[in-house]
């Protein structure tokens, strides 16, 4: 008699979620898939200990469905500290939205997503992110409560700002913390990424008297940044190179890896992008080479400091006390870090983790 072929086990992508998910103390995870309007969501609850889980909605094109899984859990796993860092009364979530070659209706599109989040009866908070928008917001709110960031109520709509003056507030508090000096008055500050928060943060600094060094991708964003602010540019690859007192991080993730940090002639580092260290260990390598890192989901917490007040009808002159708060918060850090010569990422992880627990 023949013998059955010995079962190979395959990793199936399954497996890969769960192992993540351990490492990442998950919470829950939700699929949708609508054929009709070629919705493929997911949604990634991280925590719920503090209230219902916040996180913004990106629509992006991602390569493969395991990366937009991993970038789901990632960012989840991220909201949930800079709702605990902040004292907020949430949890962290994100929802992904893998953006298909054409959505034919937007409307209806965003309709089926609405009655996803609707479904999960409120543990699921969503907000605007990259690739979507306040209008998009509003078709949400047409099915469902869970909505924040809409254009209807006027407090609302766009975020950035908000997280802006929270990196100027980070910046001002490592300026301090690292010189001495109440002033921005004439500090350097080289920022990647002229975007949404890019071009309001610019806006907050060239205020107060620094001096700007801007680079982005798009053509125009940049421009108006040499228009309006007298910005210096330069280009994408010489960013890192630009001798500055902070460098800003405001475009994309992961940008302070081994080779950047390196390349880098300035003192400070603060700015709005998620997840900017490649590793966690590169937190202990800023700290080496005397940089002071202001970890990014303390800086970047304004926008969901703001929307999370929008959301709970709460004082929205308390709302804006506590994005200008991110100074004290971050100074803290700073000097924890310094007693216990530890990276500043990691006081601010344990903080968090503490809030969790
Ligand atoms: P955005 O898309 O409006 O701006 C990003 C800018 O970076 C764009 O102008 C883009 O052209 C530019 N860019 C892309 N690649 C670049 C490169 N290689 N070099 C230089 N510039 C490049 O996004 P945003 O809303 O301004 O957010 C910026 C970052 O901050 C993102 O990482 C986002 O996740 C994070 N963040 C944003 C908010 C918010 O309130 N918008 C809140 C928290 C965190």
């Amino acid at each position: 008699m023949k013998r059955a072929p010995v079962q190979q086990h395959h990793r199936t992508a399954l497996d890969g979620l769960f192992r993540y998910a351990d490492l990442l103390h998950f919470g829950e995870v939700h699929v949708k898939f609508d054929p009709v309007t070629g919705l493929k969501a997911i949604i990634a609850i991280h925590n719920l200990k503090r209230g219902s889980a916040i996180g913004g909605c990106r629509l992006i094109h991602y390569p493969t469905t395991d990366g937009a899984l991993e970038d789901a859990l990632r960012l989840a796993y991220m909201m949930s500290f800079k709702a605990a860092i902040s004292n907020l009364p949430h949890g962290g979530a994100k929802a992904v939205l893998i953006k298909p070659k054409e959505i034919k209706d937007r409307k209806a599109y965003f309709e089926v997503f609405g009655d996803f989040i609707n479904e999960l009866g409120g543990r699921y908070v969503t907000a605007m992110d990259s690739g979507t928008n306040a209008e998009d917001m509003d078709v949400i709110e047409t099915r469902t409560p869970y909505v924040t960031c809409t254009s209807i109520s006027k407090n609302s709509g766009d975020p950035s700002p908000q997280t802006a003056l929270g990196v100027r507030r980070s910046i001002e508090a490592a300026v301090k913390f690292k010189t001495g000096r109440a002033s921005l008055e004439g500090i350097h500050v080289a920022i990647q990424g002229a975007g949404h928060v890019g071009y309001f943060l610019a806006k907050e600094l060239y205020q107060c008297g620094a001096q700007l060094t801007v680079c982005d991708v798009n053509e125009m964003a940049l421009q108006r940044c040499i228009d309006e602010f007298g910005a210096e540019s330069c280009s994408p690859d010489t960013i890192y190179d630009v001798s500055a007192d902070v460098f800003s991080p405001c475009a994309l993730g992961a940008v302070l890896n081994l080779q950047n940090i390196k390349r880098l002639k300035v003192s400070i580092v603060a700015g709005s992008a998620n997840n900017q260290l490649a590793h966690h260990h590169h937190g202990a390598l800023l700290l080496e080479r005397d940089i002071l890192y202001a970890p990014d989901f303390v800086a970047n917490a304004g926008g969901l400091i703001y929307v999370a007040a929008v959301y709970d009808h709460a004082e929205l002159t308390r709302a804006k006390a506590q994005v200008e708060g991110i100074y004290d918060t971050l100074m803290d850090i700073f000097i924890q870090a310094k007693r216990d010569n530890c990276p500043t990422n990691d006081i601010a992880e344990k903080i968090a983790a503490e809030r969790l627990s």
